[in-house]
């Protein structure tokens, strides 16, 4: 098996990886990054970011992250679809693995992101494909004129489910509490849309079906009582874990397992950064990972530089 050297090797090609990529590649590094199968992360799947700067109506997600793309190749970036398997820090250079490869990066930016927790409930896994998705913007099509159900109160299911009153003619949102985590905006849009219901104060215990899903048992946690959600599809945001599997036990974790990283994005180990959604439980937002990835990146350069 051969092996690849590079200066600069980035994990994760979502909008950290990416823009890490960009600063990289503008100041000479010619980084790699291996974005997985699909570069972008999870804003490729956003239906519609309105937040990001320089878009006054808005882009969609996939765009956004094309653009992100572009613009780092556009610099130098080589940005291969290939996911890490095995990532070794114990020495440096550090060593990265994929199925096929093995490379070495003189210093490395961790940039893996987050991906969807489950809910861990009968049903869940069983329909999961068959009425359970963790994607509107990729599954909502289907419910054309249906009944589904969004279980979570975040930016995420509101979003989502806003984006799903597009196709279904009802949107249940079931939230643990009795009122929602998601952004005012987000709420008053929600509120104001006839097609959207809210379940309050209820858990989502079951997932029904016989081919596909044909409802949600729920309970309500004040008052015990279970119902039955007729629905034909469930759509779990129940937030977020961390993607550190390949980096645990190497690098400082905490409790809840993201990277610990300083306010430059260094983490314990020297020449290793890490930005983004994979280091930041707190302000998950494109364009926050986007300055991660930048300040990671100026960081790297300088790390390079002071290590010739
Ligand atoms: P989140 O903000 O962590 O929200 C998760 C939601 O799921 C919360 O309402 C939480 O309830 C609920 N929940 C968690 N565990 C649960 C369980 N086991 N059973 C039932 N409910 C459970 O996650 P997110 O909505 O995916 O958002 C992630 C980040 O991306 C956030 O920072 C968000 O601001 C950002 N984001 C932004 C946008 C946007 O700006 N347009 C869009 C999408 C996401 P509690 O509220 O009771 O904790």
């Amino acid at each position: 098996m051969t092996t690849e050297q590079y200066d600069l090797i980035v994990v994760g090609g979502g909008p950290a990886g990416l823009t890490a990529a960009i600063y990289a590649g503008r100041a000479a590094i010619k980084p790699l990054v291996l974005s997985g199968a699909v570069p972008g992360g999870q804003i490729a799947s956003t239906h519609l970011v309105e937040n990001f700067p320089g878009y006054p109506g808005g882009v969609n997600g996939a765009e956004l992250a094309m653009n992100f793309q572009q613009q780092a190749e556009h610099f130098g970036a080589e940005i291969l679809m290939e996911a890490a398997s095995e990532i070794d820090l114990s020495s440096r250079p550090f060593t990265v693995k994929t199925r096929d490869k093995t490379y070495t990066g003189r210093t490395l930016i961790l940039a893996t992101g987050a991906f969807p927790r489950r809910l861990g409930i009968p049903g869940e896994r069983e329909f999961f494909g068959r009425g359970v998705s963790t994607c509107a913007t990729c599954d909502g099509f289907l419910y054309r004129e249906k009944t589904t159900v969004v279980v979570g109160g975040g930016d995420s299911a509101i979003d989502e489910g806003l984006f799903l009153t597009r196709f279904a003619d009802k949107v249940m949102v079931v939230h643990r509490r009795d009122e929602l985590r998601a952004s005012k905006q987000l709420q008053e849009r929600a509120f104001a849309e006839p097609k959207m219901e809210f379940v309050w104060d209820s858990v989502a215990t079951e997932i029904l079906g016989d081919e596909t899903v044909t409802g949600v048992r729920v309970r309500n946690v004040k008052t015990d009582e279970q119902t039955v959600l007729d629905a034909d599809g469930v759509f779990v945001y129940v937030g977020l874990i961390p993607a550190t599997k390949l980096v645990a036990g190497q690098v400082d974790l905490d409790p809840a397992g993201y990277i610990v990283t300083d306010d430059h994005q260094r983490t314990n180990v020297p020449g290793v950064f890490a930005a983004g959604d994979v280091q930041n439980p707190e302000f998950r937002q494109c364009v926050v990972a986007a300055g991660d990835g930048a300040t990671a990146a100026i960081q790297a350069e300088r790390f390079l530089s002071a290590h010739p």
